[in-house]
């Protein structure tokens, strides 16, 4: 089995998924509420720099929710 780095904790991890399954909670937590946000704010967003302040989700995460499934059209927003 695949060994992947959580990039939340730094901790490995064998568990199919983006984060470690100790992280997993708060990640999936996170996205909810990037996804909140984008839909309640769309267009007026100008960088994920202002989603990070207002959300409170750092731009590391932010950036690696980009790359999930389903947020294909949240880069065009951010470019
Ligand atoms: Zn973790």
């Amino acid at each position: 089995m695949e060994v992947k780095r959580c990039s939340r904790c730094g901790g490995f991890y064998t568990f199919d998924g983006n984060v470690c399954p100790k992280c997993t909670n708060k990640d999936n937590f996170e996205l909810s509420e990037f996804k909140n946000f984008v839909e309640a704010n769309g267009v007026e967003i100008d960088s994920l720099a202002q989603v990070a302040s207002q959300t409170g989700i750092s731009e590391k995460n932010l950036n690696r929710f980009l790359d999930y499934d389903g947020l294909e059209g949240y880069k065009e927003l951010f470019d």
